[in-house]
């Protein structure tokens, strides 16, 4: 097998799993308990929690930990915007959000909020300006994400975040996608909530953090034995935990995976023609490639992909198979032809030159013998 989609979810690194193991036997006690086995258990989520807070320059007590990404957007959309709800009513995000964070922004609409949905650019980045523009004396929350899960293309967020800062508005973003596979300093970026997972870099699926700045007031979202500073309940994941870590300490190279996509992207652009790139060739995450090969079925070329073995997708995990156009790239305004021909390819440390060889090879074949049943 050749698995190219990495963001979609990745293979357990085996430090992770190395990290993850004990938790289920030697150390199993739960961490709220008073015994010493539960000291141990919960030095393990402690001492997790200071890897993330030094990964993201912040003070340990911002890092909480959750189920994942989808739970850690809901929490920080919903519990920023009902702390805030007296202030004011109106959020500005932007179209080619994850829906973890759409979804989440509709069921506020029908709670009596107003949400603005920038446009993106035709390289799918959004013009900071336009967040200044949209912002209002009552907007409470501006959420954008850091890197785009279907095309990779990067935000602005380090100029979105001073914006916000300056009105005085709660800035969030999801950056599940590229957390770990770049720099995110949150303070820098002047970031008050953070969205991360741990399928996405190596660790286990199920568990994620929210960051949340010390001067962010947010509500918590899960009520019950005050886990969590009384922020998060539930008895802590502390294997999922102990892997997210283990994995965020062993994080790929990310200047491997880029030379790997270029050189991948190069050869695609280059051999098979009528071939587009989707999004900002230079503003993206190290590991993304998304494609267009015009006059062929993305989920076809796919499904020949797939009987060869080569795992790849057309978008999103939670969009592919349902044969919607991507909202993504509809809202980047390529038409319905463009987005259903589309692919992602999504690399990872482990993947090597020969197999990014062995994919070309069978996409030009793939594409030639489409062309000519379509001729
Ligand atoms: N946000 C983005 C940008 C994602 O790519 C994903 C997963 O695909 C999520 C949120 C949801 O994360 P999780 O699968 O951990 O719930």
């Amino acid at each position: 097998m050749i698995y190219l989609d990495n963001a979609a979810t990745t293979k357990l690194k085996k430090k992770a799993l190395d990290a993850m193991l004990p938790c289920f036997d030697l150390n199993f006690a739960n961490p709220s308990a008073i015994y010493p086995a539960a000291g141990k258990a919960r030095r393990v989520v402690e001492e997790s929690r200071e890897v993330f807070a030094e990964g993201l320059g912040c003070d340990r007590d911002e890092i909480f930990f959750t189920s994942g990404g989808t739970e850690s957007d809901n929490w920080a959309i919903r519990g920023a915007a009902e702390a805030l709800s007296r202030k004011g009513r109106h959020i500005v995000t932007q179209k080619t959000e994850h829906h973890a964070v759409l979804n989440t922004l509709e069921s506020l609409k029908r709670l009596g909020f107003e949400v603005t949905f920038l446009d993106v650019g035709e390289n799918g980045i959004l013009d900071p300006a336009a967040v200044e523009m949209a912002l209002r004396r009552d907007t409470v929350l501006v959420s954008v994400m850091a890197a785009n899960n279907e095309t990779g293309v990067l935000q602005k967020i380090g100029e979105i975040g001073k914006i916000a800062k300056k009105n005085g508005t709660v800035f969030h973003t999801d950056a599940v996608q590229a957390f770990g596979h770049m720099k995110l300093d949150v303070k820098a970026l002047n970031i008050d909530l953070l969205s991360a997972s741990s399928h996405k870099i190596g660790g286990p699926k199920g568990v994620g953090l929210l960051y949340k700045s010390i001067d962010t007031d947010i509500l918590p979202m899960i009520f019950g034995g005050g886990q969590e500073r009384g922020m998060r309940s539930g008895t802590e994941n502390v294997p999922g935990i102990a892997g997210f870590a283990a994995a965020f300490k062993d994080i790929d190279d990310a200047d491997k995976v880029r030379e790997l996509r270029d050189y991948f992207t190069g050869r695609i652009l280059s051999e098979i023609p009528k071939v587009s790139l989707n999004g900002d060739r230079e503003l993206r995450l190290p590991g993304i490639v998304n494609v267009s090969i015009e006059g062929v079925k993305g989920e076809s070329v796919l499904m020949r992909l797939s009987s060869l073995g080569i795992c790849a997708s057309t978008g999103s995990a939670c969009t592919s198979g349902t044969g919607e156009p991507s909202h993504v790239l509809k809202a980047m305004g390529f038409d319905d032809e463009r987005c259903n021909s589309s692919l992602r390819f999504s690399l990872c440390g482990e993947n090597t030159k020969e197999e990014i060889d062995s994919v070309t090879e069978a996409l030009k074949d793939i594409v030639g013998d489409f062309r000519k049943i379509l001729s």
